[in-house]
């Protein structure tokens, strides 16, 4: 099964894919894990594009450039994982492109999500743990880790409210894909909804 974390940043997606990650193996599975942009070596160059040349990039150019990673990383990465039966854990997915290309650049979302679509032949996942997280408290937690490079402040604050408000209308969307979870919560109770809903989808 393949489980993509999505939401903004500093919500706890990448430290939610490790605990899971980790209570997969004890059980045994074999499991990849991943991420996008940046999932294979070609991704890390597009992920050097678009991360070191954010607010240059024209807003198409950029949509264009996150959809060429997604298609690569799919077709050599995450296909082929799937196919021998590991559970593949991705950290963002197509539903960024919604959010952040999408309302973030104000492009159309319903486009966007096409074109991403197109770009991995209709591949989406079977669970996507949507971690909500207010931008101003994100941005507080990214501070205290003291981040190497600024990630919030590159964009204004109603860039995120726009993507956070696009990333819950996506799941309200599609409620049997999306699990919604407060990530304002205890780690180790995020770490157990997301437990919870995993396991129902692994299990026969
Ligand atoms: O921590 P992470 O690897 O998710 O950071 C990637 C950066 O790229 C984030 O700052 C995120 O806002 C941005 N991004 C984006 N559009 C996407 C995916 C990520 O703007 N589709
Ligand atoms: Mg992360």
């Amino acid at each position: 099964i393949w489980i993509t974390l999505e939401g903004g940043d500093g919500a706890g997606k990448t430290t939610q894919a490790a605990l899971l990650e980790e209570w997969l193996r004890e059980q045994g599975r074999a499991v990849v894990r991943t991420r996008e942009p940046g999932g294979t070596e070609v991704g890390t160059l597009v992920r050097d594009i678009v991360l070191h040349h954010r607010g240059d990039i024209a807003p198409r150019a950029e949509a264009l450039l996150y959809a060429a990673d997604r298609a690569h990383h799919v077709a050599t990465h995450v296909r082929p994982a799937l196919e021998r039966g590991d559970v593949v854990i991705q950290d963002r997915y197509l539903d960024s492109s919604v959010a952040y290309q999408g309302a973030g650049r104000v492009l159309d979302g319903a486009e966007i999500r096409a074109l991403s679509l197109w770009a991995t032949e209709g591949a989406l996942p079977d669970v996507t743990v949507l971690l909500d997280l207010a931008p101003d408290l994100a941005r507080g937690r990214l501070d205290a880790d003291d981040k190497p490079f600024d990630r919030l402040e590159a964009e204004k604050s109603a860039f995120h409210e726009r993507v956070r408000a696009s990333f819950l209308g996506l799941a309200a969307a599609e409620p049997g894909r999306f699990l919604v979870v407060d990530a304002s919560r205890p780690v180790e109770e995020i770490a157990a909804a997301i437990r919870e809903r995993v396991g129902v989808a692994l299990s026969p």
